[in-house]
């Protein structure tokens, strides 16, 4: 401001906002306050706005330009390769193993990197300036983002090399930016943010950079395509010339010169990662020395110098194969088959598709690389696809024309989803043959476990079913000892018992009955709620829609699978057979009316409670509250078992905090359905 030459003001200002700039965001040791940053750029700001022709596009001012109609695409000078994937210490030894065998003993030092779980970019850089900013698209081909990349603060958009280089890295958000983003998407009454690299991606692939801007995308940098060429022998080399060039390079490397140092690097990362301020999925090492990478040179897909070593994880990416449609008890489900994946630390290679709809709205297709996550007991299931990863040779899913189970002619229709009164409608596939025997043994088993019958399992019932001595769940109680022992080997003993336990189940409590009919969106807590409001089988049977409406909890939608189910000539028939093989009890006492303290909230429970989950999900019906299966922006609780057992889910325990959702015990559910009111102490 003392100055009188604006050209000269403009200059010195540029250079002290790039200095804090990297301070700030490279380093991460600021020197001055926010305010006193703000007023260098607003000074700059209006300086250039007075001398429009003193604006260069290298100013700090220019980071956020103008929106696009559409990326341009553009292929890398040199291919950005894919990694190969080691998932314990033995795949590393064989990696290292693999090397020494073409270069001799002598492959250490090998540098050790965090993994970032990003989104890879490729930055050229010429004459000391950001040229362009690539996405690895298809390793070959990507997107140019250079607009977006120039909002990254973190990234000098000037260096002072001169050389004609591409940087590699990994453009990613903090887990504290999606945090941050969601709590503001969630008060507006959006959608929250996946995860973290859904983030940066949608980020990054966005075509109006002041939305990137607001985004807070960081890069980091690990590599120089045309390191050899630029005179550097090493990686390490490398890495610290872009340090000093100003980038922010993956700071935790190491420069290994053992085995049991890339050991210890690695067991260090896996137990500080869950408090980095970033997603990482592994270790990536690579070979240090430039002449020797050229030695070992790349197969067809990845170097030969470089892998990747992934943390045992509860999410995992794979290759999905195939998928084979399973008969259940209602419909054919899809099925994904996985390149066997390790998912914490069991191998996976098969998973949920859910439904087509899931299918056709996540773009899934066989061939695609997918993220498959392990949610507590529940089977693992496909997230997402890694579209930007495609290689075209990929085909859609198809519903199955041909019942897998017995061939007949299927049917594709929408329907409400299973189990979830409500929860909309989705495309389920049918197996239009009454008798298919795959469907028979999924109701049968249904049967079995609704009516806790023990000792029977899905391949006995399997066995009974296609020796055709059962055709309807009741079929069960007919059973004699020599049917058992012609089925299946077991001893005497065991058929005795089975056959004493099938017998016990005739006098289960209506709500087990009823649960145990397989009645589409009747499931236990639904049950429960239609055994209090009728005293006998008999009297649900009869039971007409408007009757069936006054239990609380069963809608319209509901009510009509009920009746309808009853009224089927086919189930009509079977449910005589069962009625009068039940022995019922006269109902304890009257059903008393809960206080509606949970109405209109949402839960979603985890974890081993001191009592069984469906006894608190019945308690949060009860009180007019609805349990849902997974957190959301519309969960209002997570309730978290006090014994935290197999069934904890730590997954959504971090989904929940990141949405800001409040986290509660059993206990604390407990108190709240008395009170009505939110226990006190945890959250606001
Ligand atoms: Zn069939």
């Amino acid at each position: 401001m003392t100055t009188t030459d604006p050209a000269a003001r403009i200059e010195e200002l540029r250079r002290r906002i790039r200095r804090h700039e990297w301070l700030y965001y490279v380093k991460g040791e600021p020197e001055i306050p926010d305010s006193e940053f703000d007023r260098l750029m607003a000074e700059l700001r209006n300086l250039e706005e007075a001398h429009p022709e003193l604006i260069s596009p290298d100013s700090p001012t220019r980071r956020v330009g103008g929106a696009a109609n559409s990326f341009d695409t553009e292929r890398h000078r040199v291919p950005m390769m894919s990694l190969d994937n080691a998932y314990g210490t033995g795949d590393l030894r064989e990696w290292i193993a693999r090397m020494q065998k073409i270069a001799g003993e002598h492959v250490f030092p090998i540098v050790a990197e965090l993994k970032i779980d990003g989104l890879s970019i490729s930055l050229t850089y010429r004459d000391g300036r950001l040229e362009a900013g690539v996405t690895r698209g298809d390793g070959r081909v990507g997107d140019v983002v250079t607009g977006n990349i120039r909002t990254v603060r973190s990234l000098p958009l000037t260096i002072e090399s001169r050389f004609d280089m591409d940087i590699r890295g990994e453009a990613w958000v903090p887990r504290s930016k999606l945090a941050e983003l969601n709590h503001e998407r969630l008060a507006a009454g959006e959608e929250p943010f996946k995860n973290c690299r859904n983030l940066a991606s949608g980020s990054l692939k966005n075509l109006d950079p002041s939305v990137t801007a607001g985004r807070g995308l960081r890069v980091t940098v690990y590599d120089i395509a045309q390191a050899r060429e630029l005179g550097f022998t090493s990686h390490w080399e490398s890495l610290e010339f872009l340090g000093r060039q100003g980038f922010v390079v993956n700071a935790p490397a190491r420069l290994c010169r053992s085995f049991e140092d890339i050991e210890e690097y690695i067991s260090t990362a896996d137990r500080l990662r869950k408090e980095l301020d970033f997603d990482t999925d592994g270790v990536v090492l690579k070979v240090d020395s430039l002449a020797l990478r050229r030695e070992l040179g790349v197969t067809a897909k990845a170097p030969r110098w470089a892998i990747a070593y992934k943390f045992a994880q509860e999410q995992a990416v794979t290759r999905l194969q195939s998928v084979v449609w399973q008969v259940g008890r209602m419909q054919i489900t899809p099925v994904a088959v996985l390149e066997p994946v390790e998912l914490g630390g069991t191998t996976v290679s098969r998973a949920s598709l859910h439904n087509i709809d899931q299918i056709r709205e996540k773009d899934i297709r066989v061939g695609d690389l997918v993220v498959v996550e392990k949610a507590g007991f529940i089977i693992p299931y496909v997230v997402e696809a890694r579209r930007d990863e495609r290689t075209g040779t990929e085909t859609t899913i198809e519903p199955p024309e041909a019942c897998p189970a017995c061939g007949g002619p299927t049917r594709v229709c929408r329907e409400a989803e299973e189990g979830i009164p409500g929860a909309g409608e989705s495309t389920v596939v049918h197996c239009t043959n009454a008798a298919c025997q795959g469907m028979l043994a999924r109701r049968v088993t249904y049967f079995v476990t609704m009516m806790e019958i023990e000792n029977v399992g899905p391949q006995l019932v399997e066995r009974l079913v296609s020796a055709g001595l059962v055709a309807e769940p009741v079929d069960l109680f007919r059973l004699r000892r020599e049917d058992l022992l012609s089925v299946e080997r077991m001893g005497e003993k065991l058929a005795e018992k089975i056959l004493a336990n099938i017998a016990k189940a005739r006098a289960r409590p209506l709500a087990k009955v009823i649960a145990a009919l397989g009645i589409p969106n009747v499931g236990a807590v639904s049950a429960e709620d239609l055994a209090h409001r009728f005293p006998t089988f008999a009297a649900f049977r009869a039971a007409s829609a408007d009757q069936l409406l006054t239990v609380p909890g069963i809608g319209d939608k509901v009510a009509q699978c009920i009746t309808g189910f009853l009224a089927e000539p086919a189930n009509v028939a079977w449910l005589d057979r069962l009625a009068a093989w039940l022995i019922e009890t006269p109902a304890s006492e009257a059903p008393t009316q809960a206080a509606p303290t949970l109405a209109g909230k949402t839960f979603v429970i985890t974890g081993e409670a001191s009592v069984p989950r469906s006894e608190l999900e019945t308690l949060v019906k009860r009180h007019g509250g609805r349990v849902s299966g997974s957190v959301s922006a519309k969960t209002n609780y997570l309730v978290i078992g006090s014994l935290e057992g197999p069934g904890y889910t730590s997954g959504k325990k971090t989904k929940a905090e990141s949405l800001g959702i409040p986290i509660i015990d059993e206990f604390g559910l407990q108190s709240m359905a008395e009170s009505g009111n939110a226990p006190g102490g945890e959250h606001a």
